[in-house]
């Protein structure tokens, strides 16, 4: 039973339009566009469609704040963002129902995103203040060998569908910490969370122009636009690899700084010395967190052979178990894919996989026909050449396959184009420190199916992304540093 009536009220009607400088505006072209649930495939909402024009008034928007906010106390910018951070945990609630409405994932899901946004507030409030800079004497004792840090100035941020406001906040909140404006465009299945973090923003007192947000479903012409502009000096982009490579492209004649935070293919190892309890809740959450559509889920289980029987037993016995249905109702564990085209995908994934030979343990269908829904699976005996093994699932799906020593487990680990996280479960220390070093991964956890933390640097290796966000780096990513060479008499 839907406990709540209108989900989308922490959003008014007049703050679903396009966030420029001090006014929330309706598309230059008049065109507005909805926005689905998909546990039902309902219009929820409908939004503003930005286009080239409204984008490029977004940048000049905070072109045009910079150098105030540059110069704003760090003091200042701090308590921003901590305003930020208690009032989205006061209006956890209401936000978390919006984020369901428009992304699926259950209530207490879209409450831990929610906690965790307002955490890269809190965490970058504290940065803010501890900008520094360096000083020292020259090896040759000449000079002496100053940094001044700066903020690199109005950044465009793009952010996915798949936790609708963390990723942004985790752009946002550094930015501002930094001293930089910024414009923001939301993934266009999931403009609303964003919105609603922009008009928190304005209530805390984000200076105009500080925080634009251009919706579109035109991101292409539109973010085209924005790069092109030589008011811009960075991109920050979390989305697939292929778009983020294109996007690479696109700032390089204006030699942007970039971070990107791209794909993964996690490997969930579990050795024959693992403990299996913690190895299957583990597996769970490395798994079923925003129901697989995470870019750290885990996307290939190797299970020693002398355990994967039971291992694999045990994950189905755990998947079966969940209850799968509309995110806003009570007692919900899984909800709906994104869109049709995810389901599509994950239906062909799990296909190629059994007429190759593996067998299905529990799920491999869609549980109904209304709405984006796929049953929670795990496939055992997967063949190394099955599809799924080499592409991101994005979906509840856990294949599990099998390996004999750890030379192998590592090799086929590192067969893929991806390094972003890998999880590894063993009890012998040796063999851990061995996996950290050897595993081509930016993020690893260890016995632990969860990595993500605003104080920890996240990102990728290889295609999996260029930079970290969260921790200090994070901060760093948006400065950039004058050396100034000083004789002393
Ligand atoms: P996506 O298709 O790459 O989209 C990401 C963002 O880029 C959206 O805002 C999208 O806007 C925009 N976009 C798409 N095509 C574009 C283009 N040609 N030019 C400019 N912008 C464009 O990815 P997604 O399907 O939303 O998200 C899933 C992917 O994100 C997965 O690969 C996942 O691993 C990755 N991800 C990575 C991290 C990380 O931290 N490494 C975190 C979360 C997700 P539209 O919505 O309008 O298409």
């Amino acid at each position: 039973m839907t406990t709540i009536e209108d989900p989308t009220r922490a959003l008014e009607p007049a703050h679903r339009r396009l966030r420029i400088g001090d006014v929330w505006l309706a598309a230059s072209s008049g065109m507005t566009f909805g926005v689905e649930d998909p546990a039902t495939g309902d219009v929820i909402a409908e939004v503003a469609d930005g286009g080239e024009a409204d984008a490029r008034a977004a940048l000049a928007a905070a072109e045009q704040v910079r150098a105030v906010w540059e110069r704003t106390a760090p003091r200042a910018r701090s308590e921003l963002l901590y305003r930020v951070y208690e009032v989205l945990l006061e209006r956890r609630d209401e936000l978390a129902a919006l984020m369901t409405a428009e992304m699926g994932k259950p209530l207490a899901d879209s409450r831990g995103e929610i906690g965790y946004a307002a955490e890269f507030f809190r965490w970058f409030a504290e940065e803010a203040v501890r900008l520094e800079g360096r000083y020292s004497t020259a090896p040759s004792g000449d000079f002496r060998i100053v940094t001044v840090p700066k903020p690199v100035g109005p950044s465009v941020l793009v952010t996915p569908w798949n936790f609708p406001m963390a990723m942004g906040a985790r752009k946002i909140a550094p930015a501002l910490a930094a001293g930089c404006p910024t414009v923001t465009k939301p993934a266009r299945q999931t403009p609303l969370s964003m919105l609603a973090l922009a008009r928190i923003l304005e209530e805390c007192g984000a200076p105009a122009g500080t925080v634009n947000i251009v919706t579109t479903t035109s991101s292409g012409p539109v973010v085209g636009a924005l790069l092109a502009d030589d008011r811009t000096r960075k991109l920050s982009f979390t989305g697939s690899t292929e778009v983020g490579r294109g996007l690479l492209e696109k700032a390089a004649p204006n030699i942007l700084r970039t971070s990107m935070e791209l794909g993964g293919n996690a490997p969930f190892i579990v050795c024959d010395d693992a403990d299996l309890d913690p190895a299957v809740e583990g597996a769970m959450l490395a798994k079923m967190r925003n129901m697989g559509e995470a870019c750290t889920a885990a996307n290939r289980f190797y299970a020693s052979t002398a355990i994967a029987d039971e291992f694999a037993e045990r994950l189905a016995e755990r998947m079966r178990a969940l209850t799968v249905g509309h995110g806003l109702e009570d007692g919900v564990d899984v909800g709906p894919l994104i869109d049709e085209p995810a389901v599509a995908k994950v239906e062909d994934l799990v296909e190629d996989a059994t007429r190759r030979g593996a067998e299905v343990l529990t799920g491999g269908e869609r549980p109904s026909e209304r709405g984006y829904f796929y049953a929670p699976t795990v496939l055992s005996r997967v063949p190394a050449d099955a599809e799924l093994a080499s592409t991101e699932i994005f979906g509840p799906v856990a294949p599990v396959g099998t390996f004999d020593s750890d030379d192998e487990v590592i090799a086929r680990a590192n067969d893929t184009e991806h390094g972003l996280v890998a999880y590894v479960y063993t009890q012998d220390i040796d063999r851990a420190l061995r996996f950290a070093e050897e595993l081509e991964t930016g993020m690893l956890g260890i016995n632990r199916g969860l990595v993500s933390d605003p104080a920890a640097p996240f990102g990728g290796v290889k295609h999996s992304g260029l930079g970290r966000e969260g921790s200090h780096e994070g901060l760093d990513e948006y400065v950039e540093y004058t050396y100034a060479a000083v004789s002393r008499r």
